[in-house]
């Protein structure tokens, strides 16, 4: 499915066509996918939220599929080797952010369904070193939304700092933090789930949520850190309101609408705001254990690849319960 103009995605923008099949280069290897998770930044791609660095281009960065044909230097897998491949899709490895160990900001990185084609396809290629074993107990399509939901939802939880056995507030509660609560849980934290969204409160309960409410409502207690999922910048000041000094919010959004002015007393106490972005090799090898080890269950919803259109559509609407996963291969 191929975007050529970014337009609304009640409009239908990605087109099915007929493509050639790529060849992989070096030491890429060649995946046949099997399905690919739909995210909401493949809606802000499509809808041209995000500025477009190549058009036409094929969306698509939770993929599973099996690799099909290695590159001349390609030494990892094997043919018929199952793989995810996620929004990472390379970096440069020499600039400052690279030699930090913050591959996730390089300043040359390239992102999958994106700067090159993704995995609304039947075929894709990547660098080995970018390219993750997917563990055998997840089926393909449950394993798809580990490789952004699930790796991303990772990330923004390291960085909420919030440590076992303490309170974790979600904002949202789509395909991330539908998983962020099951290992958070594993991990000892209570959660509290903030939505508007009837099924997502249904959902959140169902996976043992301590507490379910709008983000007007005041829990209980103070958290010891946040995660706003919903690319709303309005619930800023009210998770700042009730995080305890010293706590963290953590934005793992990539764009979101504007923050509202905000009184400096909610910030004052050290509480800190920061954004999360994208994913280093170290956060999918770390969270994809950790997924294993939980196990985490995927709550899914499948569409046919040229029911792309739709998924996207049902994900803008907030219709779909956990995340939206295209078949593609068989
Ligand atoms: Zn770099
Ligand atoms: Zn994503």
């Amino acid at each position: 499915m191929v975007l050529h103009h970014a337009r609304p995605a009640e409009d239908s923008p990605l087109k099915l066509e007929e493509l050639s099949t790529p060849s992989p280069t070096n030491s890429q290897i060649r995946v046949r996918v099997r399905c690919c998770a739909v995210c909401h930044t493949d809606l802000h791609i499509v809808e041209g939220d995000l500025q477009l660095p190549k058009l036409p281009v094929i969306p698509g960065h939770q993929i599973v599929g099996f690799v099909d044909a290695l590159g001349p230097d390609a030494r990892r897998f094997k043919e018929g080797d199952r793989v995810g491949i996620p929004w990472l899709h390379s970096t440069d490895s020499t600039c400052e952010y690279c030699q930090r160990g913050l591959e996730n900001l390089c300043d040359n990185a390239r992102f999958t369904g994106y700067h090159v084609d993704g995995g609304y396809a039947e075929f894709t290629c990547v660098g080995e070193e970018f390219a993750y074993a997917i563990p055998a107990i997840f089926s393909d399509e449950n394993a798809a939304p580990l490789l952004c939901a699930g790796v991303i939802g990772y990330r923004s939880y390291r960085l909420s700092g919030v440590r076992k056995g303490e309170r974790l507030g979600l904002y949202g509660f789509g395909a991330s933090a539908h998983l962020v609560i099951q290992f958070a849980r594993h991990l000892g934290c209570e959660v509290y789930v903030f939505t508007r969204t009837a099924a997502h409160r249904d959902l959140a309960t169902k996976l043992g949520a301590a507490w379910v409410g709008t983000a007007e409502d005041a829990p209980p207690q103070h958290l010891d850190g946040a995660i706003i999922f919903a690319p709303a910048g309005g619930l800023v000041p009210h998770a700042l309101r009730v995080i305890r000094k010293g706590a963290t919010l953590a934005l793992a959004g990539i764009t979101m609408t504007q923050i509202p002015a905000l009184d400096y007393s909610l910030l004052y106490q050290e509480r800190i705001m920061r954004s999360v972005a994208n994913l280093t090799r170290q956060d999918a090898r770390e969270f994809l254990e950790l997924a294993a080890a939980v196990p985490l269950q995927t709550e899914i919803q499948l569409f046919a690849l040229e029911q792309a259109n739709a998924a996207l559509l049902a994900l803008k609407h907030s219709q779909i319960r956990g995340a939206a996963v295209l078949q593609i291969g068989k």
